[in-house]
């Protein structure tokens, strides 16, 4: 592993400039915040899932693909300001440009530089490649602000190619079943139809009509999506044998049991940990993540070069003690709001 970058004895603590408090991190010399839990004057926002993107804020700095996500989400009447990967924003005293982060389309990392130091909010983030979004780009900071959904050594994704495969077999074991597939709205659901039409599956694939909105929006950034159609309105034999993705909150309820011969089947990281599918009911539980795991989370600690990291959320304390490891200062921050959803 390379060595982490040194830090000057006179630099100021990180938290004279970048405050982190329970509602989310502050950055007096900009005045904005980042992924705030509750409405301010300023955001910048890292991404469009809910825990990270609120409605309400006076101004809204993020990706022209997450502000159009947030418009369907929360509505119109957003003070937006876009800013493409890589374009440098002042922003008071600071300059702000975001990298992409790998999460979900649109998705970033938010790099600051205040007083010839830099820190890199993430967000969530995977660098694993996904072939509905720009890969993840490391750069090396002061600071680096990350998260920690699975971070402990028991979460290793498997290749999710090879998740996908065992959709494909129990759809050929089980060929008049529909296999109804849980998946997240907003990133998840447009990354298991490219898995798909990636591993040769070109039959038409059916939407419950919470992810429509989500996958219309990505097709006009230009994600391809090939044959999409309704499954709500569609006849219930026309389903026999198809693969139909649902918000994860759908697989189990009276609409889905109506379907022929269901096979519940959930695309989530969470998957990893048997109970969790037990519990819910899964049959076929489905390893594909959106969030970096083990391996990946140390991979871009060395790859950052930060000599500090605060953790946003999650296995915090593994992910710290295995940082102190490399010679890296921890900080928990535990932001408030954060979920843990079963279905990133
Ligand atoms: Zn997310
Ligand atoms: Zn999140």
């Amino acid at each position: 592993m390379p060595p982490v970058l040194p830090r000057p004895a006179s630099a100021p603590p990180f938290e004279s400039w970048l405050q982190p408090r329970p509602e989310g991190i502050f950055c007096a010399p900009g005045e904005f915040w980042i992924d705030p839990a509750r409405a301010v004057p300023r955001a910048v926002i890292t991404h469009a899932h809910s825990d990270h993107a609120r409605g309400g804020h006076g101004a809204v700095l993020a990706t022209p693909e997450t502000l159009e996500f947030m418009r369907i989400r929360l509505g119109d009447g957003l003070a937006a300001q876009p800013a493409r990967y890589g374009e440098a924003i002042a922003m008071g005293d600071v300059c702000v440009t975001l990298r992409p982060a790998g999460h979900v389309l649109g998705s970033a990392q938010v790099v600051i530089e205040h007083g010839g130091q830099r820190a890199v909010i993430s967000g969530d983030y995977k660098t694993v490649r996904d072939p509905t979004c720009e890969g993840f780009e490391p750069v090396v900071c002061d600071l680096f602000v990350t998260e920690a959904t699975f971070a402990l050594p028991v979460f290793r994704h498997p290749d999710p190619a090879a998740e996908i495969a065992k959709l494909l077999a129990s759809q050929r074991l089980f060929p008049a079943s529909t296999h109804v597939v849980g998946c997240y709205a907003l990133g998840k659901c447009q990354r298991l139809v490219m898995l798909l039409r990636e591993a040769g599956y070109d039959a038409p694939i059916f939407l419950h009509g919470a992810l429509e909105s989500m996958c219309a929006a990505y097709r006009a950034f230009g994600v391809p999506l090939g044959d999409l159609r309704p499954a709500t309105v569609a006849a219930k034999d026309a389903l026999k044998g198809a693969i139909v993705l649902a918000p994860p909150s759908a697989i189990q309820d009276r609409w889905a049991r109506r379907l022929h011969e269901p096979v519940n089947a959930l695309a989530s990281g969470w998957m990893r940990v048997r109970q969790r599918a037990k519990s819910r009911g899964v049959e076929l539980p489905l390893v594909i993540s959106d969030h970096a795991d083990w391996d990946e989370l140390l991979a871009t600690l060395d790859a950052v070069r930060a000599p500090e990291i605060w953790v946003t959320h999650g296995r915090e304390e593994a992910l710290i003690h295995a940082a102190s490891l490399r010679g890296i200062v921890g900080r928990a921050l535990s932001l408030v709001g954060r979920e843990e959803d079963a279905a990133e």
